[in-house]
């Protein structure tokens, strides 16, 4: 007898479940997905109990004729695709025609739904994969589905689903990140009867984020605008003085649909090398389109991963959109008023859903917050307060004391820069990048801050700065039309020199010092490694290195501005950081990291009293660089006392 056999359709559904249905955000993602391929303007959802008891989905979308309705539960049953030559160039969210056969076979479901004009809608109900009744119903133009007792024939599932607040939260973090890729439908979001999120239909996605997130967070985002061979990057990230300790404030999207892609994560990550320090994540909202043919969407069942046909140019435009907008509009981290940040801002957000409008941890900075807040004026639709949903994500870094915030929230509309070539490209990327090693000479680190917004010339150079003086032989006074700055000479110093050294780096321009009796490294296995692979690339930095037995180095000759002992330490430093990246070492990577830790050797130090020359010297320059903000490890350089924070203080508004 034959052993082989073909499974029952319900079998096979359940099976398929496992991979679509994860958690109930799967079947709210799917719904969501299924109502605006139908079109809706509208959709409002409705959970209880992070959807473990149920979910209602109602869209007034197209809607659906009795027969479609019985069909859409049929395994591959799709409106969207007809031919396999369609699967290349895919325009909807859906077409594998497999989510409600899924959803239907692990819960009990009633679709309700009426086409347009139509004079009677249709009831389809089912539990566990077996259609229970279908009848007329009255109902309005669109469909509603009902989604209960989720896993209720799989008892093993069910016991897996986390926490009624975790499934809320993903819950929440699937329907804002839905609201912000479309701004032109409204969306509602209840759980437990407490509305979480809503927003009104809208004309754009700044106008979307100022409503789910606020003014404050959209001044410390810099727009990103970038369309070349055929890419566009679009959207926000944020500016450097908005340091995440997770990648929770990410919102990626390519042709609009939600991923969790690692190639734009890790595009993100480098471009904000030598801007944000190691192990803290830029937040942003990023828009990736690509032609449909460029991008395969169907490699992943619940089609939050996609495989890009050309990687490396996805990659590329996403680091050069995001490094052009940081560099357009540099923003100084403003003064820190008061305390420290919580610990674990993200792990808060993580189990404990947010329940009111803008709702971080501590009460007092809510209050605090919401007394800074602008009134919601110069953006279209200026919606309600309790329009205004808590970011699920972006409130959970309550910055504290929170400074200036700018009545107006405006990003000035800028020239958009010219292609750069490749060299500059290449430039522009190394400097942005972020060195692992940690610099010894900058005394402490300061908190992540709120920003101010100003307008800046395009190119980020200021020629208004006026210099007051130097505190604490350490930072320099200075101010601008503004108000007042105070700068650190030594990251500002370190954020000059790193800059110059790249340039000689890449241009292998470096004197070579060559020591009278050569210096003996042993290296450590891994060190070795990295050495191997970085040879020819030492040599081109000033290291004149021989490989002796195993792994014993003798370093003959070392970067002229390096001392022998100096570039020993460096040296192993340089290999010990490249090493725990533990991915292979480009050639850019190694220059970063080799610039930053000679910068940081040369740069001068706090505690040192500086003479007027020099501090105009060093202001001058460092207003010419690529990346004032921040240094090369991604501390802040300019702190700014913004005037209306001085006038605040002296009870003059
Ligand atoms: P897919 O979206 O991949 O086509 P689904 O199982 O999600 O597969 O849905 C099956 C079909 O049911 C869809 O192709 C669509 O025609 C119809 N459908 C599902 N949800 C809706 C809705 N909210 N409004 C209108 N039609 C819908
Ligand atoms: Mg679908």
């Amino acid at each position: 007898m034959s052993k082989i056999r073909i499974l029952p359709d319900v079998v096979a559904n359940r099976i398929a479940a496992g991979e679509v249905v994860e958690r109930p955000a799967s079947i709210v993602k799917e719904c969501l997905e299924n109502a605006l391929d139908a079109q809706a303007h509208q959709i409002d959802l409705a959970v209880e109990r992070g959807g473990k008891e149920s979910i209602r989905i109602r869209d007034d979308g197209e809607g659906m004729t009795q027969d479609d309705a019985i069909l859409a539960f049929e395994r591959h049953a799709t409106s969207k695709i007809r031919t396999a030559e369609e699967l290349m160039a895919i325009q909807t969210f859906g077409f594998r025609g497999e989510a409600l056969a899924a959803i239907g076979s692990v819960a009990r479901v009633t679709l309700t739904t009426k086409l347009h004009g139509a004079t009677s809608g249709t009831e389809v109900c089912l539990e566990g994969g077996k259609l229970r009744h279908v009848r007329e119903v009255a109902a309005p133009g669109g469909t509603e589905i009902l989604v209960r007792d989720l896993f209720f024939n799989l008892p093993a599932r069910r016991k897996f689903l986390k926490t009624e607040a975790t499934e809320a939260f993903h819950i929440t973090n699937l329907v804002t990140h839905y609201a912000l890729a479309h701004p032109q439908c409204g969306f509602t979001l209840q759980h437990n009867g407490r509305q979480v999120l809503a927003v009104t239909a809208t004309t754009d996605l700044r106008a979307r984020a100022y409503q789910l997130f606020g003014a404050n967070m959209l001044d410390s985002l810099a727009p990103v605008e970038f369309a070349q061979g055929g890419i566009a990057v679009g959207g926000f990230v944020s500016r450097p003085h908005v340091q995440r300790t997770s990648r929770d404030g990410q919102y990626l999207f390519v042709n609009r649909r939600f991923v969790r892609d690692k190639l734009i994560g890790r595009a993100l990550s480098d471009a904000y090398r030598n801007i944000l320090p190691p192990g803290v994540f830029p937040a942003a909202m990023l828009f990736v389109e690509v032609p449909p043919d460029m991008v395969d969407v169907n490699v992943h069942p619940q089609k939050t991963e996609v495989r890009f046909r050309a990687p490396q140019q996805v990659l590329e435009s996403i680091v050069t959109a995001v490094q052009q907008a940081l560099g357009r509009s540099p923003h100084f981290a403003p003064f820190p008023a008061a305390a420290t940040p919580p610990a674990h801002p993200s792990t808060t957000a993580a189990t404990s859903p947010p329940t009111g409008p803008h709702s971080p941890s501590a009460p007092a900075v809510h209050a605090a917050l919401q007394a800074l807040a602008p009134p919601p004026v110069a953006v279209p639709a200026s919606p309600g307060r309790n329009e205004r949903q808590p970011p699920p994500f972006f409130t959970a870094t309550p910055h504290p004391g929170a400074g200036s915030v700018s009545a107006t929230p405006s990003t000035p509309t800028l020239p958009t820069p010219e292609p750069p070539d490749e060299a500059a490209t290449r430039l522009h990327s190394i400097l942005g990048g972020r060195p692992r090693t940690r610099c010894a000479g900058a005394a402490r680190r300061a908190h992540p801050t709120r920003p101010t917004s100003e307008p800046h010339p395009p190119d980020g150079r200021r020629t208004d700065v006026r210099i007051l003086g130097q505190i604490h032989d350490s930072y320099i006074v200075a101010a601008d039309a503004d108000g007042l700055l105070l700068i650190d000479q030594h990251v500002a110093h370190e954020r000059i020199l790193f800059e110059q050294r790249v340039r000689a780096l890449l241009a292998r321009d470096v004197l070579v010092q060559m020591l009278l009796t050569p210096l003996v490294v042993d290296l450590s296995p891994a060190q070795a490694t990295v050495f191997d692979a970085l040879e020819s690339e030492l040599e081109a930095a000033g290291f004149r290195t021989t490989r002796l037995a195993g792994r014993t180095v003798a370093v003959q000759g070392v970067p002229a501005d390096l001392g022998a002992e100096d570039a020993k330490t460096l040296l192993t430093e340089l290999l010990d950081a490249l090493a725990s990246e533990q991915q292979t070492v480009s050639r850019e990577h190694f220059l970063r990291e080799l610039a930053a830790s000679l910068a940081c050797r040369a740069a001068i130090k706090v505690n040192m009293n500086l003479t007027p020359e020099k501090m105009t010297w060093l202001v001058d320059e460092l207003f010419q660089c690529a990346q004032p903000t921040n240094c090369p490890h991604g501390r802040p350089v300019i702190l700014r006392f913004d005037m209306s924070l001085i006038e605040r203080g002296f009870k003059r508004t």
